[in-house]
């Protein structure tokens, strides 16, 4: 059996990479998303163990001492990791895998399995970028100008990105993405022989 793909998604804060994510996870078969640990706190209609793994820091500590992240980061003052050991048993299994990570997690993991493939989501501007953080009514004007700052700096590293997502209508970025993830799946080397051949849903 082939070994699945590991797609990792990244985007600056406010470009609507979660929305693009869930219509696309609710019509791709063999898709998982990996849930990451976090030491942040809930957000209110956040579960643990559905939007991610809330642990406290020194259970993070101790988990990444043990090396059960594939890749970490500190984001927003909080800390984020993957677990590597459900990438690898999905890997393993045949079924792909999506990572919801930032630049750095996504530069750590380029670095250690160099067959990942991954996307970065962009606002189709600067001026509909700092509108959609503001129109989100849940930031004041100090936290946005720091995110649209991180985003400037997060958006360098679009060049080491294997594909550019522009969300600018949602249906067309969430087409992009299913095309991406239906001819990343219809590489002659992920289909090769004894491999089952996967019947994408267009
Ligand atoms: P939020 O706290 O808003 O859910 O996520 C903040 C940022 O952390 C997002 O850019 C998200 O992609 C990133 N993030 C979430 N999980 C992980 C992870 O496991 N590793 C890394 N490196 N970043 C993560």
């Amino acid at each position: 059996m082939n070994r699945g793909t590991l797609f990792v998604i990244s985007a600056p804060s406010g470009t609507g990479k979660t929305t693009i994510l869930k219509q696309v996870m609710a019509v791709v078969p063999g898709l998982s998303f990996s849930i990451s640990h976090t030491t942040r706190s809930p957000r209110a209609g956040e579960r643990d163990g559905v939007d991610y793994h809330f642990v406290d820091r020194d259970r993070f500590v101790a988990m990444r001492e043990a090396g059960a992240f594939l890749e970490w980061a500190e984001v927003h003052g909080n800390f984020y990791g993957t677990s590597r050991a459900t990438v690898e048993a999905n890997l393993a299994a045949g079924a792909d895998i999506i990572l919801d990570i930032d630049v750095q997690g996504c530069r750590q993991v380029r670095a250690t399995a160099g067959d990942a493939v991954s996307l970065f989501v962009v606002p189709p501007s600067w001026q509909e970028l700092e509108r959609r953080l503001t129109g989100r009514g849940t930031d004041n004007e100090e936290t946005i100008r720091l995110r649209l700052a991180n985003a400037r700096k997060e958006m360098a590293d679009i060049v080491d990105y294997d594909y550019v997502v522009v969300n600018d209508l949602l249906d067309s970025a969430v087409a992009t993405m299913l095309a991406i993830i239906h001819a990343e799946r219809s590489r002659h080397r992920r289909t090769a022989a004894g491999a089952p051949m996967q019947l994408p849903a267009l």
